[in-house]
């Protein structure tokens, strides 16, 4: 089996409603997002072609960048936790792989040192 992955990065704002501490103030981060594909099988080499991978997490990505997470759906009543964006994107990515390509996880750095992983299970 071969894993691909590939990283993006996005600015946005957030607050956490239901949250007794300082996140619950308005502040930013500026987010990794790290998404491994999995598969059997290569075409010319490849598992999936980078450039293709990218541009499919750049159309999600292009909604959240310097936004404010909590008035994009479904933030608008979901915490914008990173565990809730992660999930957000792979269930959005989730819907280009049906073929050959699998979609593993999407993992959501809020800083250097968080990181909130999502991962279907199988
Ligand atoms: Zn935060």
């Amino acid at each position: 089996m071969y894993e691909v992955g590939i990283t993006r990065r996005f600015s946005s704002a957030h607050r956490l409603r239901n949250y007794n501490g300082k996140c619950e103030n308005l502040h930013g981060h500026n987010y990794r997002v790290e998404v491994v594909v999995y598969g059997d099988k290569l075409v010319n080499g490849m598992l999936i072609d980078f450039v293709l991978l990218k541009q499919k997490l750049d159309g999600i990505i292009k909604f959240l960048d310097h936004a404010y997470l909590n008035d994009i759906k479904p933030f608008t009543e979901l915490e914008p936790s990173a565990e809730n964006i992660a999930e957000y994107i792979y269930t959005t990515l989730s819907e280009n792989f049906t073929g050959r390509v699998h979609l593993s996880c999407v993992k959501v750095w809020e800083s250097d040192d968080n990181w909130a992983l999502y991962r279907k299970d199988k």
